[in-house]
């Protein structure tokens, strides 16, 4: 809100360009996005702290939610020249899950993976399924986290020493991934090693046919 509105103020000092004008649009559209971002995190996890979240279930695909995921996030990985690609099993996998949450919590994984990763890298997505569970393994070629702060990662506003990366951040996202599975009762890990970048699995119960 403070860049937002010192931009505003500055632009409306005096008449500008339309090129002005819009520069200035465009900022403010993009401060906006991680403001809502961020209220909706604030929110999910009031809802949570109240024990107000609840889950709707029904059979969700998970071959399809990934892919939605991914192309949301397209533009953001090829404007970094990462390559995503996505690796699943040829039988469609389903979960029994909300749909809406359960976009969020691959979001926010695969997004991570984007802005830990250096330009030209790349992150594989591999769906995978047994009788009893889905897993999604999301794998990067990003910085690694250490073992310390792996323990640390998923606890909210947790951030990994921000000099390492420059990007910005309130250290709400994994916990939020934690919190939702849990509600959907599945699993999250972590695994990262100097120069191999990270990996996190989620295992999530098979929808009951
Ligand atoms: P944020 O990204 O907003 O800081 P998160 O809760 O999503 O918050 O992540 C917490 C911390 O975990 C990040 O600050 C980052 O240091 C680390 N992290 C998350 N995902 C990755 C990843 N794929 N590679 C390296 N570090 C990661």
């Amino acid at each position: 809100l403070t860049i937002m509105t010192g931009e505003l103020e500055v632009a409306l000092r005096k008449d500008r360009t339309t090129s002005d004008y819009k520069k200035v649009l465009t900022s403010s559209k993009e401060e906006t996005y991680c403001l809502i971002n961020l209220v909706e995190n604030l929110l999910f996890l009031a809802r949570e702290d109240q024990g107000k979240h609840v889950i709707e279930f029904e059979k969700v695909d998970m071959t399809d939610l990934i892919g939605n995921v991914i192309a949301n996030l397209q533009t953001e990985s090829t404007d970094k020249k990462i390559t995503l690609h996505v690796k699943a099993d040829v039988e469609p996998t389903f979960v029994s899950g909300q749909p809406s949450i359960l976009r969020r919590l691959f979001f926010n994984i695969i997004h991570n993976a984007i802005l830990y990763t250096p330009a030209e890298g790349s992150i594989g997505v591999s769906l995978s399924g047994n009788k009893q569970y889905t897993e999604v393994i999301v794998k990067d070629t990003g910085i690694c986290i250490s073992a310390e702060d792996q323990k640390k990662i998923f606890n909210r506003f947790y951030r990994v020493d921000s000099s390492r990366s420059q990007t910005k951040g309130y250290g709400l996202g994994l916990a939020i991934c934690k919190s939702i599975v849990k509600l959907h009762h599945g699993r999250i890990t972590v695994h990262s090693a100097l120069g191999q970048g990270s990996t996190f699995t989620v295992t999530l119960p098979m929808a009951k046919s």
